[in-house]
């Protein structure tokens, strides 16, 4: 198992606001798109407990109907 110590600081390929490309690292931790001009920051919320477990009960899902 290794370990993420890394996982506080990720990199963003894509503004999630206008799609571009042009995101710089902000000195106190997030980023900045150029063509926007909006200052955000990605936290890790930790790990999705859905699609994790290999797929057992994926396909069988129960409806509440
Ligand atoms: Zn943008």
């Amino acid at each position: 198992m290794a370990e993420t110590s890394h996982a506080t600081r990720q990199a963003v390929l894509y503004c999630p606001y206008c799609a571009e490309e042009t995101l710089f690292p902000l000195e106190a931790g997030g980023w900045e798109c150029r063509s926007c001009m909006r200052a955000f920051s990605v936290t890790f919320l930790g790990l999705s407990s859905r699609g994790h477990s290999g797929g057992a009960s994926g396909t069988s899902r129960q409806e509440s109907a």
